[in-house]
């Protein structure tokens, strides 16, 4: 464990983009799999590729900026994933829907009958069956 810790020693280790071109190297092996596509078995072989070297790269000052690019593009993605998500977990005990005015997405418990729902973001008030 020790040596394994020496080698790592100053090298950049696993972020987010490492991760996710991980998930994607493993996805396009998959589909290389089930199409037996050579070419996206390259593809998949590079993008492998490129994972361990970020890992394993010296030069963390670059890494870490690359990884602040892709989570720029990434962030807002995973953000409107998750409030997806959310939303398929809640639909159960929850309605969803946009404030006319603002489009704000809101949330109120169902069953309630018609309620007068405030706009959390613009305060505008309007009449809504839940
Ligand atoms: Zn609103």
């Amino acid at each position: 464990m020790n040596r394994f810790r020496m080698f790592m020693m100053g090298r950049y280790g696993t972020d987010q983009l490492s991760m996710a071109l991980l998930i994607l190297g493993m996805t396009l092996s998959f589909v290389a799999e089930t199409f037996s596509s050579s070419i996206i078995t390259l593809l998949s072989y590079i993008v492998f590729f490129i994972c361990i070297y970020r890992i394993m790269s010296r030069d963390i000052a670059l890494r870490s900026q690359e990884n602040y690019k892709f989570l720029r593009i990434w962030s807002p993605i995973n953000k409107t994933l998750q409030s997806k998500v959310n939303m398929l977990k809640g639909r159960k005990y929850y309605k969803y829907f946009k404030c006319p005015s603002c489009k704000q997405m809101i949330r109120a418990p169902k069953g309630k009958g018609k309620i007068a729902v405030t706009c959390p973001k613009c305060k505008n008030k309007f009449i809504k069956q839940t």
